[in-house]
């Protein structure tokens, strides 16, 4: 391994990779450096993998789009094969409640049809149909489990539900980070793992590369850092923090897997569900369980982390209310004796939304804040960034006339100031998982 390279990443996960593969097709000499043994082994290891379309903003709906069809042309995308085994992208639609908080979906779907996704509007009478394991009565907004009324519904039946059938998630968010490793090896990419980094090295008001916890030094006058939950001790380390509007805090979460009710074909038929109503969003999981998270709902405490290699990884109380929340939707859904799921941190952004951008260190970058919703949209973080670094570097200044982004499978241009560091609190955000 030689020590001098054109742009070092790190972390080597599902987001680090996708760069590291479209700088290296662009001719760029990468090395991702990542302190865990291999690739996605960090959040990415515990993802949802969940590939749906429903986004607060335009921009997010557009960017989810394009990512869905990377996705379904993986192999295409990725112009190389695992031999270790290629993912599966696994389709069963996605249902989504309408409530007032998310203004009964009304922009969702001007969205949806202005990229001419199709969706289907049901009734209540329409979802139980289609999906007879639904209860379709009304119970938000959420509270919990210890709050007067919980589990009453609160009056009538839902307003009804959106079915988009093009949504589906990935068998195994940990193969897709190693997928996109052999491709960007492919490109000539190179990847250190049990390497930490413990500061950033500048020369002559620029970046010139990294320090390793065994004291190595790395040299390259591109870094960036794509350090999931860590991204806020990556931008200290390189005292980019204080020109940042929106910053990025790490966010415990947890998410419960429980069998689905017995005589249901869950793994089978169920589609991904994204309910405000209950403030959770469930998918199906290998088993026939069912994966459970939360959607932050105003009743949910969020839990900041300030130590992201110290945090409890148990379960809480956190982890029995969302299957009793998820208990109100799906019938004779049972609370099982032991927990089962998973502990992990987002990478949360102050309104929920990405940073993709550049720093005012030059030759530091960053693609950060992914706020629980960016695994579905890696492939087109991967392309955009390497786009923003290119026209940056060749002297473009994006913080005074942002880049646009021609998004090609969906023919749209992306509007790449919506992702900047120096942005305003973007107000049309959920604030939420569901960004
Ligand atoms: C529980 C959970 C569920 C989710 N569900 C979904 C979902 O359904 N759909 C969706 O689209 N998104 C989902 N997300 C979000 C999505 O998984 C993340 O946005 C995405 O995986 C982030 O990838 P990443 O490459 O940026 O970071 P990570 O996967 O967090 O990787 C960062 C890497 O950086 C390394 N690193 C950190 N510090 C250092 C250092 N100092 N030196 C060296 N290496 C370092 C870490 O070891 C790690 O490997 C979920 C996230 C979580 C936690």
């Amino acid at each position: 391994m030689t020590q001098k390279y054109d742009a070092i990443i790190i972390g080597a996960a599902i987001i680090g990779c996708c760069i590291a593969f479209e700088l290296a097709k662009k001719g760029y000499k990468t090395l991702n450096v990542d302190k865990l043994g291999a690739a996605g082994h960090g959040s990415t290891s515990n993802s949802c993998a969940v590939i749906r379309l429903h986004y607060s903003t335009p921009d997010g709906v557009a960017m989810a789009r394009e990512g869905y069809f990377y996705w379904l042309n993986w192999e295409k995308y990725l112009e190389t094969t695992d031999e270790t085994g290629m993912i599966t992208y696994i389709n069963h639609g996605c249902l989504v409640t309408k409530t007032e908080k998310n203004k009964y979906l009304k922009n969702v779907m001007a969205s949806l049809d202005e990229l001419g996704v199709e969706y289907e509007e049901l009734t209540p009478e329409g979802m139980q149909k289609k999906f007879p394991f639904l209860d379709t009565r009304q119970y938000g907004p959420p509270r919990l489990p210890d709050q007067p009324g919980f589990g009453e519904p609160t009056g009538g039946r839902l307003e009804g539900a959106l079915f988009i059938p093009e949504s589906g998630y990935i068998s195994d968010p940990i193969l897709s980070s190693h997928n996109v490793q052999v491709a960007a090896e492919a490109k000539g990419g190179e990847f250190l793992f049990h390497a930490q980094v413990t500061d950033i090295r500048q020369k002559d008001g620029r970046v010139a590369g990294i320090v390793l916890k065994d004291g190595a030094e790395i040299d390259a006058p591109i870094v960036i850092n794509v350090a999931g939950p860590h991204s806020f001790i990556i931008n200290r380390l390189a005292g980019v923090e204080s020109g940042m509007n929106i910053k990025t805090r790490a966010l415990r979460q947890e998410v419960a897997h429980a069998p689905a009710p017995e005589g249901v074909d869950y793994e089978g038929t169920a589609p991904l569900i994204s309910d405000g109503d209950i403030g959770c969003y469930s998918r199906p999981e290998v088993g026939n369980h069912i994966l459970i998270g939360s959607e932050d709902p105003d009743c949910d405490t969020l839990e900041w982390i300030e130590d992201p290699d110290r945090y409890n990884q148990n379960f809480t109380g956190q982890w029995k209310t969302q299957v009793m929340r998820e208990a109100q939707r799906i019938v004779d859904l049972r609370i099982p004796n032991t927990m089962q799921g998973v502990v992990d941190l987002y990478d949360c952004a102050d309104d929920w939304i990405p940073i993709y951008d550049r720093s005012d260190l030059a030759g530091f970058y960053m693609a950060v804040g992914t706020s629980g919703n960016q695994y579905k949209n890696a492939p087109v973080a991967g392309a955009i960034m390497a786009y923003l670094i290119e026209q940056v570097e060749a002297g473009h200044d994006h913080d005074q006339d942002p880049l646009q982004y021609s998004l090609k499978y969906i023919e749209r241009q992306l509007n790449l100031g919506s992702f900047s560091r120096l942005r305003e609190i973007n107000r049309d955000s959920s604030f939420s998982v569901i960004g």
